[in-house]
């Protein structure tokens, strides 16, 4: 069979060469509830939002792949999205909820398995070849209606030395079960360098390649995958022509590698002598290890929404304590920020029942869940005061709209500390509390917040996808979601003018902090501190060790005028290419 080449976005650097296991949503299993009388209506609206939901993203997919692979190709979509919104078949499970009283998903199942079984045992062979179909629309559903908790299929020689995952939507959760030792690569159909699983695939170092439309029909259980996940090339049953190449790329990676580690115990100093703060962010606990290796100062970002990853239960008050604890420990000199559960968006994990939205990202998420919900707040609040008892531990606030919420969660804050001192629990009496710079309202009134809060960190990945209305996880839309845009930089401008107006500190802890021309422009703007990926310190370090600041400076000022993208980045690429080799 010859070489088939898919092209995607590489979002984890890395060269892979392993048997393909192919990862596919299995059915969920669906509890049988019933709700009563009262609840019936509201059952209803559930079936409805979970369909358009799933409608939702199968329209997503079928117009991306009409792009890229044409109107046939994309018809399988159409077909899902005819089955996904069948009335007849909506109007029985509606039916059987006003009837049974059950829950949405009880009643959809239900109906699901009677649909399933009658075209399984069909005289039909179309019917029995849409099957598949059936299957994946359901699970959309389902997995609509039951808060996302999914599990997954796996296919091929699981047992292999190493393998690639080959998968249609890579999720957090199953990006965090992965055996690094085992798992040389992955490749998504779906997703992008923000989505949340990329950032982890980062963060591990596993290399990563997403939004490879078609590579579930093209990509067989146990066939050979090489992959680059800085290209976003992926070939399937490669020649020996392409492993000689990708050796040869592996090698000159390698050699950049090394070349960069040669700066990790070296200061983060500019070559006329500015100095920096480099931050690590960590989001699964074994990255500690890694923030310190990397030369990580402390913890500019701890996404403790990551401890429910793979669990059923909320961790408890002492569990997170430890956790805590134990970050403050691995940097005891260096400063470490709690960022507070960040749950919704497009990280569901099963530990936490959220209800199904059509729009998650601009639904309850973040801190409107935790002050909705006290009861998940906080025990959290009160671990990190306890653990704050003997160390410098901060407390951010992420996705920050409005003054209300922070005056909102600074009261949570102070009660929990006065209930822990009543009590006698050794704990702080306070913690400074800083919030997320990331959504375009909380640059429009930064001021006003500068005057409420110990710090602000810019969140460019949601700060970009609010500002230019760009899904940070479209694979669609990559090529549009662009930090270096005017409208991002020029609020970076503003928000950094109102911390130092404030007499705060700024820092930014979005993944364009980790991108080299990103650097300048941000160091320009007087961003002197910046928290990224573990995997991604010594290359960060070593740009701002060569680019001297008055150059960056000058290339930020020139930048701020710029009208559009293609002039911010031919400004900053013009001031770097004397100072940068690893671009
Ligand atoms: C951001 O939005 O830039 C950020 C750092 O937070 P997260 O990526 O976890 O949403
Ligand atoms: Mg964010």
């Amino acid at each position: 069979m010859g070489v088939r080449t898919l092209r995607g976005i590489g979002v984890s650097p890395g060269v892979a060469l392993a048997p393909a296991v192919i990862v596919r949503w299995e059915l969920p299993n669906v509890p049988d509830r019933t709700v009563g009388p009262d609840g019936v209506e509201a059952e209803v609206a559930r079936l409805h939002a979970a369909v358009a939901r799933a409608v939702g993203a199968l329209e997503q997919l079928r117009d991306r792949v009409r792009d890229r692979a044409g109107a046939e190709a994309s018809g399988i979509f159409d077909a899902q999205v005819m089955l996904a919104q069948d009335p007849d078949f909506l109007g029985q499970v509606e039916h059987l909820i006003r009837t049974s009283q059950l829950s949405a998903e009880t009643a959809y199942e239900f109906k699901a398995l009677e649909v399933r079984n009658a075209w399984a045992n069909s005289q039909s062979p179309r019917l029995r070849d849409r099957l598949a179909d059936l299957a994946a629309v359901q699970v959309r559903v389902l997995f609509a209606l039951l808060g996302r908790s999914v599990r997954e299929v796996w296919s091929g020689p699981t047992d292999a030395e190493h393998v690639v995952i080959v998968t249609r939507e890579l999720s957090p959760g199953l990006t965090v079960q992965l055996d690094r030792e085992q798992v040389s690569g992955i490749v998504s159909e779906e997703g992008t360098r923000t989505s949340h699983a990329a950032i982890l695939a980062h963060s591990l170092g596993i290399p990563c390649v997403m939004g490879a439309v078609g590579a579930l029909a093209q990509i067989q259980p146990g066939g050979t995958v090489l992959l680059d996940g800085e290209t976003g090339a992926v070939l399937v049953d490669p020649t020996e022509g392409d492993l000689a190449e990708a050796r040869a790329r592996l090698t000159r990676r390698r050699r950049t590698e090394l070349e960069l580690q040669a700066v990790v115990h070296e200061p983060a100093v500019s070559p006329d002598g500015t100095p920096f703060t480099l931050l690590g962010n960590v989001d699964l606990p074994e990255e500690l290890e890694s923030a310190a290796r990397w030369g990580a100062e402390g913890v500019g970002l701890l996404r403790t929404e990551f401890l429910l990853t793979g669990r059923t239960h909320l961790p408890s008050e002492e569990e997170q304590f430890e956790y805590f604890r134990r970050v403050g420990a691995a940097f005891p000199h260096g400063q470490v920020v709690i960022r507070t559960y960040d749950l919704g968006g497009d990280k569901f994990p099963a530990a936490w029942q959220a209800p199904a939205e059509p729009n998650p990202f601009l639904g309850w998420r973040s801190i409107r869940v935790c002050l909705d919900e006290p009861q998940i707040f906080r025990p959290q609040l009160r671990a990190i005061l306890r653990a704050a008892a003997d160390r410098d531990l901060r407390v951010m606030l992420p996705l920050v709209t409005g003054v209300e919420e922070v005056e909102a969660a600074l009261a949570l804050l102070t009660e929990e500390a006065e209930g822990l001192a009543r009590a006698g629990v050794r704990a702080a009496s306070t913690v400074p509390v800083g919030v997320m710079i990331e959504t375009p309202a909380a640059v429009a009134i930064a001021e006003t917040l500068a005057r409420r809060v110990a710090f602000f960190s810019v969140g460019s990945n949601d700060l970009t996808q609010y500002t230019l209305v760009v899904d940070r996880g479209n694979a669609r839309l990559a090529s549009r979601f662009t930090p270096l845009h005017p409208a991002v930089v020029r609020q970076l401008a503003l928000v950094h003018a109102a911390a130092r107006g404030a007499g705060i500190p700024a820092s930014v802890c979005g993944e364009m902090a980790s991108e080299p021309l990103a650097v300048l422009l941000l160091t320009g703007l007087g961003y002197d501190t910046l928290s990224v990926a573990p995997p991604s310190l010594p290359l960060v370090k070593s740009v701002l060790r060569s680019v001297p600041h008055a150059v960056a400076r000058a290339a930020a000022a020139a930048a701020l005028e710029a009208e559009n993208t293609r002039d911010v980045v031919a400004l900053l690429e013009a001031a770097a290419k004397p100072y940068l080799r690893h671009r």
